[in-house]
C-alpha cells in the first residue's frame, strides 16, 4: 500500500487560531483512496520549515494544504520549489485565469496576485474554479510527490476531489473505493463494538480480503454509524462488495431495532423515502426542538410531497390554541408529559392535515429541570390514523445537543 503523509501549513494552525479540519478532510481521503497515512505534519509558514516537512523520499505522496495566498507570509510554492530544485516560473494559464476572477468582481487584479501564478517549473498545474490560487503536483528528486492546495477548507475540497483523486488513481493504480455503512440510533459505541467485534474477528479467517477490512466506528450523538471498508490487504487482495454485504445479516441480528439502516443515505432521506412508498404526508409539533427535525426534513431535496409542514409549538398558548392541547393535561402533567406528547401529535395530524405526525416535549435546559424531569428529559409521541405511541427518553448534554439528539430521535421513532 503507498504512503501518504497530510502537511499542513500556515501560523494561524500552530497559534490555535483555526482548527486543522484539513487535517481530518485529508487523511479520512488518504485512507479511502487506498494510502496508508502515516504521519502529518503542521509547520509555520517558514519555508526552511517547508521543505524540512515535505518528507521526499520517507513517503510516496506528501499532500499539502495552506500557504497559497497572495501575501507575503505564504511561501508554500517558493519552500516546494526549492525541494524539488527547480525554479518558480510565472505560469501564464494561472496569471490569466487569477485576472479573470477579479475581473468578474469588476476589481482590478492587485499585482501581489501575480505571485499565486508562480508555480515550481515543470509541475503540474491544478486550476482553482471557486479562488485565486492554483494548486500544484511536483514530483521531489526522491520519489515523493507532492500536491499543494489552497488552505481554505472549500477551495482545498473540491481540488483535492475533482482533480488530485483522479490523478492519484491513475498514477497509483487504485482501486474505487469500497465500503458499507451500518446506521444505528439506541446504542452506545462501546455496546455496539462487543456486539459486532466477535462477527468481524471470525469472518476475518475466511479470506485474505476479509482480513484486510477495515471497521471504522463514527460515534456523532445519538448516531453511531460502523463503516466498513475494504483495504487492500495481503497480496492486494480485497473484500469484494458482496463479501462486504455477507455482514448484513450478522449485524441484523447482533443489533436489532437499533440499526435502521444499511447504506450512505441519512435517516431523514430513508424516512421521506419510507412515507412516500407509503403514500403518507407528515408533519412535526415541536416544542423543545424549535423545528429542527421539520429543519432536517425539508433540507432534503423533493420532500416537499411527503413534509406538508410542521408547528414550532413552544408556548403552552401554541400548544392549546393550535394544536388543541388540553389546559387540563397541561395543569395535571405538565408541558413535558407523556399527555400532552400525545395530544400535541394528534393535534398536528388535525391541524395540518396530515396522515403521520411526530411531536418532541422536553426540558433542553439548562434551566427548567426538576427532580421528576430532570434537563433533558423529552416526550415524543408519533401518530397516525389508528394508532398514537409515545416515548420517553432521557438524554444527556447541554442545550444544543439534547435539542440535536432529540430531533435525531424524532425522526427515529418515525422510523420506527
Ligand atoms: P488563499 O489563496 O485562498 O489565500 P491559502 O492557501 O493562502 O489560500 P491560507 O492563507 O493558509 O490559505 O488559509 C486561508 C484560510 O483557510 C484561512 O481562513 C485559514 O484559517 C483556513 N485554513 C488554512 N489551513 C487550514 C486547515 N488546515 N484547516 C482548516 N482551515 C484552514
Ligand atoms: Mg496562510
Amino acid at each position: 500500500m503507498p504512503t501518504a503523509q497530510i502537511l499542513t501549513i500556515g501560523d494561524e494552525l500552530l497559534a490555535g487560531d483555526t482548527v486543522n479540519t484539513n487535517l481530518a478532510y485529508l487523511g479520512e481521503r488518504c485512507r479511502r483512496l487506498g494510502f496508508e497515512v502515516v504521519r502529518a505534519l503542521s509547520v509555520r509558514d517558514r519555508i526552511p520549515e517547508i521543505v524540512a516537512a515535505v518528507g521526499d523520499g520517507a513517503v510516496d505522496l506528501c499532500l499539502v494544504s495552506g500557504g497559497l495566498g497572495p501575501t507575503s507570509d505564504d511561501l508554500t510554492a517558493e519552500a516546494v520549489a526549492l525541494a524539488a530544485g527547480v525554479p518558480l516560473v510565472r505560469d501564464a494559464a494561472s496569471e490569466a485565469a487569477i485576472a479573470a476572477v477579479f475581473a468578474g468582481f469588476g476589481r482590478p487584479m492587485p499585482d501581489i496576485n501575480r505571485k499565486q501564478a508562480d508555480l515550481p517549473a515543470g509541475c503540474d498545474v491544478l486550476p482553482n474554479p471557486v479562488g485565486t490560487a492554483p494548486g500544484f503536483a511536483v514530483d521531489l528528486p526522491r520519489g515523493t510527490l507532492v500536491a499543494c492546495m489552497p488552505g481554505v477548507p472549500r477551495e482545498m475540497k473540491k481540488m483535492m476531489a475533482e482533480q488530485i483523486e483522479p490523478r492519484l488513481r491513475r498514477r497509483f493504480a487504485l482501486p474505487e473505493p469500497l465500503r458499507r455503512v451500518y446506521r444505528l440510533i439506541g446504542r452506545g459505541e462501546s455496546a455496539v463494538a462487543v456486539d459486532v467485534e466477535p462477527i468481524l474477528a471470525a469472518a476475518r479467517a475466511r479470506s485474505a480480503g476479509l482480513a484486510a477490512v477495515y471497521l471504522h466506528y463514527r460515534a456523532a450523538t445519538p448516531q453511531v454509524l460502523l463503516i466498513l471498508e475494504a483495504l487492500a490487504g495481503e497480496g492486494g487482495a480485497r473484500a469484494t462488495e458482496e463479501e462486504l454485504r455477507s455482514f448484513d445479516a450478522p449485524f441484523e441480528a447482533a443489533l436489532g431495532r437499533s440499526l435502521y439502516g444499511i447504506g450512505e443515505a441519512e435517516l431523514e432521506v430513508r424516512v421521506l423515502a419510507a412515507c412516500r412508498q407509503a403514500g403518507l404526508t407528515l408533519g412535526t409539533a415541536e416544542s423543545c426542538t424549535g423545528g429542527r427535525v421539520a429543519a432536517r426534513l425539508t433540507a432534503v431535496a423533493g420532500s416537499s410531497d411527503v413534509v406538508l409542514g410542521g408547528v414550532v409549538a413552544y408556548a403552552n398558548s401554541v400548544k392549546t390554541g393550535i394544536l388543541g392541547v388540553t389546559e387540563d393535561s397541561l395543569a395535571t402533567h405538565g408541558a413535558v408529559s407523556e399527555p400532552v406528547a400525545r395530544e400535541m401529535a394528534e393535534g398536528a395530524r388535525r391541524a395540518l392535515g396530515v396522515d403521520l405526525a411526530v411531536s418532541i416535549t422536553g426540558i433542553a435546559g439548562p434551566g427548567g429541570g426538576s427532580p421528576e424531569k430532570p434537563v433533558g428529559t423529552v416526550d415524543f409521541a408519533v401518530a397516525d390514523a389508528e394508532t398514537c405511541t409515545h416515548k420517553r427518553v432521557q438524554l444527556w448534554g447541554d442545550r444544543a445537543l439534547i435539542q440535536h439528539t432529540a430531533g435525531m430521535v424524532a425522526l427515529k421513532l418515525v422510523w420506527d
